[in-house]
Order: C-alpha cells, then sequence, then structure tokens
C-alpha cells in the first residue's frame, strides 16, 4: 500500500466524515423481495444515544441495518442523513452517507492473512482517511479497542472475540457519526463483552450507534432505546426501563426484559 490509488471516499478536498452528531430519519421505508415485504416503517428517527434493535430470527434487523448503511436500496421511501454542522461540501448524499456511517455486517468476511493493524489500515484507507492521518487514526482505534497486543496478528489466528473485535475497529476507524452494528456482542466471550462495551457506551455519547442483539444484558447495561421488529414492523420504540414496565413485577431486570421482548415476539426462541 505504499502508492494507494484515490479511495473510494475520498473527497475532491480529501476531507472525511467529520464527527458531528447525526441523525438517520426513515419515511414511509418499505423493502419487500418479490411480492414479500420484509420492512415496513413508516417513520423512524435514530439520533446520538445506544438503540438496540430486538426481534427475532427473520423479523427483519439485518434488512434494516443494511438498509441504513445504504447497501439494499428501499422498494419505497427514503432513509436521510442529517448532520450537524451543515455545510455539504462538494460530495454527493451517497458519499456523505458512506463517509459519515460504520457498518459492522453480522459474519464479516475479510482475507485472514492480514494482520490487525493491515485490516485496519485498509479500512481507514477505503473510508478516505488521508495518508497523514491514516497511522494515528489506526492506532487510536486499535487501542481503544484493547487490539495493541495483537495488532501484528493476522486475522486468522485471533480467537473469535478479538477478531470480532477487529472488525469492529475496522468500521470504527474513520470515526463515523453513525455506527451500526449486526450482532456486535455475539461470539465474544464475557470479559471481552464487558469491554466492548464499555468502549460502545463511551462511542454512544457523542455518536448515533444502532446494534442488533439477542443478548438482553446489552439492553439493560448499554442501550438507551430499544426498537423492536416483529414481521418487518416496529411493535415496540421506548426506553429499556419502559420495555420492563411491560413485565416487570419485581423480577430481576434482565428477566423483565427477556420477558417483555418474548411478549413482543422478539425472543430469539
Ligand atoms: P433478522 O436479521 O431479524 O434475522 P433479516 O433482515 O435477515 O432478519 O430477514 C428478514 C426477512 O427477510 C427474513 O424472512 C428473510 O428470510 C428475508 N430475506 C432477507 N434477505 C433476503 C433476500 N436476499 N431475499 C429474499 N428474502 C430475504
Amino acid at each position: 500500500m505504499t502508492h494507494p490509488p484515490r479511495s473510494p471516499e475520498q473527497g475532491s478536498s480529501g476531507d472525511r466524515a467529520g464527527n458531528a452528531p447525526a441523525h438517520l430519519r426513515i419515511h414511509g421505508l418499505v423493502v419487500a423481495y418479490g411480492s414479500r415485504t420484509v420492512l415496513d416503517i413508516p417513520a423512524l428517527s435514530l439520533g446520538t444515544g445506544i438503540t438496540a434493535l430486538t426481534g427475532a430470527n427473520g423479523s427483519g434487523k439485518t434488512t434494516l441495518l443494511k438498509t441504513l448503511a445504504l447497501l439494499i436500496r428501499p422498494t419505497t421511501g427514503t432513509v436521510e442523513l442529517e448532520q450537524d454542522g451543515g455545510a455539504p461540501g462538494p460530495r454527493t448524499a451517497l458519499r456523505r452517507h458512506r463517509a459519515a456511517v460504520g457498518f459492522l455486517p453480522q459474519a464479516p468476511e475479510f482475507p485472514g492473512h492480514f494482520t490487525v493493524r493491515d485490516a485496519v489500515t485498509y479500512s481507514a484507507w477505503l473510508r478516505g482517511i488521508p495518508r497523514a492521518r491514516r497511522a494515528e487514526a489506526v492506532h487510536r482505534v486499535v487501542e481503544d479497542l484493547n487490539l495493541t497486543a495483537a495488532a501484528t496478528t493476522p486475522l486468522r489466528a485471533l480467537s473469535g472475540g478479538n477478531r470480532q473485535r477487529a472488525h469492529i475497529a475496522q468500521a470504527l476507524v474513520h470515526d463515523p457519526s453513525v455506527v451500526l452494528l449486526d450482532e456486535p456482542t455475539t461470539g465474544i466471550d464475557i470479559e471481552h463483552r464487558i469491554a466492548l462495551r464499555e468502549h460502545l457506551a463511551r462511542a454512544g455519547q457523542t455518536r448515533c450507534i444502532v446494534m442488533s442483539t439477542h443478548h438482553t444484558e446489552d439492553v439493560e447495561l448499554l442501550a438507551d432505546r430499544v426498537v423492536s421488529l416483529r414481521d418487518g414492523q416496529v411493535v415496540f420504540d421506548g426506553t429499556p426501563e419502559q420495555l420492563m414496565a411491560r413485565a416487570s413485577n419485581g423480577t430481576p431486570a434482565a428477566r423483565s426484559i427477556e420477558r417483555a421482548l418474548h411478549d413482543l415476539g422478539g425472543a430469539n426462541t
């Protein structure tokens, strides 16, 4: 990567997304495969803080996250990014959106012979971080995710949890304002899950984070807001406390959340 070609997200001024707070706004969103509607969300606004996206398998979580990342084109409706600080600059809406958003797919695929540092550096280049700032950005996110000791290890030699964190570092390296994570805590051992939650909690203070999860602890310990899907529709949108109140009768929080999600049809059973 001595003389990389111009990166896909690099604007004419070499700028990058900036990390000004951002909102995603959905209007009249329908995603259909053939005649089958898998997502139908008339209106939803996602802003700063951590939103946990819950729902049974097949309820539409991945489809929604990919639609928010503009990886799936809505059948009808729109997904708009609104970023504080106004001036759009020379980039198109699509480029601005991609530069402001970090996305972690559910099963990321990346060549296993890349080391952690090379993989994150590649993502930094892809996201248009200018060469002069790239090493520093990579260093920062690798350190933030407690991956410094593994920085020169090939991805294929990492434990599942470390590899997942390396992929998360790839999604965060350009300091995106909006972070979309598809089941980031799945497959990570408890110790790393705690560290990852701490990192996401810090990041969520200034960013819009939307993460799908089956872990009731993510909802209880991390989320500011819960959006539950059933058959592609939003069946709950509120705080974890409001979710708990639906089922609470003195039972511990995690069990209340589990029961409320189950009642919404969102249990992974
Ligand atoms: P979740 O992430 O909640 O498990 P998904 O968003 O993966 O749900 O899937 C929602 C629905 O859309 C499921 O019924 C799934 O079978 C369907 N689906 C997802 N991708 C496709 C596709 N490429 N073609 C047809 N149906 C799809």
